[in-house]
C-alpha cells in the first residue's frame, strides 16, 4: 500500500465545516445539557430512528459541536466514524472497557504511555483481564498471541524511544489471528501516518497533543469502522467521559492548522536530531528520521514525516542531565508534547520518580534520558539554546 498524504485543504475543509443550521464559518459552541422536543411524537421518532433529527435528548449522549468535530476528525483520519472523549486516556480506557471481558488477554508494548500500561496491568487486571507487556516488535507481539488474545495496542512511534513497528504487517497478523489491532497514533498524527489505510482496526489519539496543538486542551479520539466504534459510543454514554463543547471548538480550530504545524514540528525535530547526533556530549539519539534509527526503513515506508519528538541520552549522570534541562531557555520543563511551545523532560522525573530504580531502568528510564518535544520555534534558535545548555553538561 502506498502512503497517502493528507494536507491543509483536508484539514481546513474536511468533514464538518459549520453545523447544519448555521452560516458561520466556524463551528458554533452549543452549551445545553437537555435538548428539547416540540412533541412527544418527535421524541418517539428519534428513539425509533424514523426522524431526520440526530441530536439526542441529553448532552452526555451527544452534542452538536462535538458531532461536527467528530465528522471532521473522521474525514481527516480516513475513518467511517470518530468519537471525541474528555482525554486521550478516556478514549483508550472506554475502548478497553468495551472490547475486553474477564478472561481475555491483550498485548501492550513495553515502550508506551505509563498510564495506559498501568490501567491495563493494575486496573483491568482486577477484573480478570490479563496483559502481556512486550517489546515493540512484530516477532515479540506474534509470540505473545494466545487463544484468549483479543487486542494488540501499540503507539506509533512509541513513547519515549520512538520505536516503529510495521503496522501493515501487524494488521495482517491481527486479521489472521482474529485479534483487534489498535494504534495510538498520537505521536504521528494523521498527517504523518494513516494506520486505518494500512488495515489497522482502530486508531486512538490524545488530541491534547498535536491535534489541539496549543497546549491548552485535554481531549481524546477513537476512530475506525462504525461497527467497532459504535459499541464504544454506547459505553461512553454510560461511563460519561465526554468532550466539553468548548474543548471541541478549540480542537476544531487546532485541526485546521494541523498540517502546517506538523510540517514545522517534523522539520525542527529532524534538524535537532541531526544536531544532537553530531554532538560529543550526546551518547545516543532516538528519532525515526535518522538513518541510525533501527526501524528507519520501516518508518520511511509507512510515514510521511517522523514527528516532533526527539529522545536522547546524554553523556552525563543525573545531576548533569538535570543541569542541562534547567539551562534550556526555550523548551519549558513539562510533560506532554505536540504544542507550539517546545517542552522538555528528564524522563525519569516525569511519572517514574516513585518507581524503584531497577524497575524503571528495566523500562529504559535512565537518569540521563531526555525527551524533547519540539514546538514551532525557529530551528536556529532551538539549536543555539541546546548548544549553550550542552556546554553546562
Ligand atoms: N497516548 C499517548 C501516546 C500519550 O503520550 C498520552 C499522554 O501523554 C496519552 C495517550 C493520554 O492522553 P491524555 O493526556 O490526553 O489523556
Amino acid at each position: 500500500m502506498t502512503k497517502r498524504k493528507v494536507g491543509s485543504t483536508e484539514c481546513v475543509h474536511a468533514g464538518a465545516g459549520p453545523c447544519e443550521d448555521s452560516s458561520s464559518i466556524t463551528t458554533p459552541i452549543v452549551y445545553s445539557a437537555p435538548f428539547t422536543f416540540k412533541s412527544v411524537k418527535e421524541l418517539i421518532e428519534l428513539i425509533e430512528g424514523s426522524s431526520a433529527r440526530t441530536q439526542p435528548e441529553y448532552g452526555r449522549m451527544g452534542n452538536p459541536t462535538v458531532a461536527c468535530v467528530e465528522r471532521r476528525l473522521a474525514a481527516i483520519e480516513g475513518a467511517e466514524k470518530a468519537l471525541l472523549f474528555s482525554s486521550g486516556m478516556t478514549a483508550a480506557t472506554t475502548l478497553f472497557l468495551t472490547a475486553l471481558e474477564s478472561g481475555d488477554h491483550m498485548i501492550l508494548m513495553k515502550d508506551c504511555y505509563k498510564r495506559t500500561r498501568d490501567f491495563m496491568t493494575v486496573f483491568m487486571n482486577k477484573f480478570g483481564i490479563r496483559t502481556s507487556v512486550v517489546e515493540p516488535a512484530l516477532e515479540s507481539i506474534e509470540q505473545a498471541i494466545g487463544p484468549a488474545t483479543r487486542m494488540i495496542f501499540l503507539e506509533m512511534p512509541s513513547n519515549p524511544y520512538l520505536h516503529v513497528v510495521d503496522i501493515e504487517k501487524l494488521a495482517k497478523l491481527g486479521k489472521e489471528r482474529g485479534v483487534t489491532t489498535v494504534v495510538d497514533s498520537t505521536f504521528a498524527t494523521p498527517i504523518n501516518l494513516r494506520p486505518l489505510e494500512y488495515g489497522v482496526d482502530l486508531v486512538v489519539h490524545s488530541a491534547t497533543k498535536y491535534m489541539g496543538g496549543h497546549n491548552d486542551i485535554i481531549a481524546g479520539v477513537l476512530a475506525g469502522r462504525a461497527s467497532l466504534v459504535e459499541p464504544v459510543l454506547e459505553s461512553l454514554k454510560n461511563l460519561g467521559g465526554i468532550c466539553d463543547p468548548n474543548t471541541a471548538f478549540l480542537l476544531d480550530r487546532g485541526l485546521k492548522t494541523l498540517a502546517v504545524r506538523v510540517a514545522k514540528h517534523n522539520a525542527n525535530a529532524q534538524t535537532i536530531a541531526e544536531f544532537l547526533e553530531a554532538h560529543p556530549k550526546v551518547t545516543k539519539v532516538f528519532y525515526p528520521g535518522l538513518k541510525s534509527h533501527p526501524q528507519h526503513d520501516i518508518a520511511k515506508k509507512l510515514m510521511s514525516g517522523f514527528g516532533g519528538v526527539v529522545t536522547f541520552l546524554l553523556d552525563a549522570d543525573f545531576e548533569k542531565t538535570a543541569r542541562f534541562v534547567d539551562s534550556l531557555k526555550i523548551p519549558m520543563i513539562g510533560p506532554s508534547l505536540g504544542g507550539v511551545e517546545s517542552l522538555v523532560e528528564q524522563a525519569v522525573t516525569m511519572g517514574y520518580w516513585d518507581v524503584p530504580r531497577e524497575e524503571r531502568e528495566a523500562l529504559g528510564m535512565y537518569d540521563n534520558l531526555v525527551r524533547l518535544s519540539l514546538g514551532i520555534e525557529d530551528a536556529e534558535d532551538l539549536i543555539a539554546d541546546l548548544d549553550q545548555a550542552l556546554k553546562k553538561v
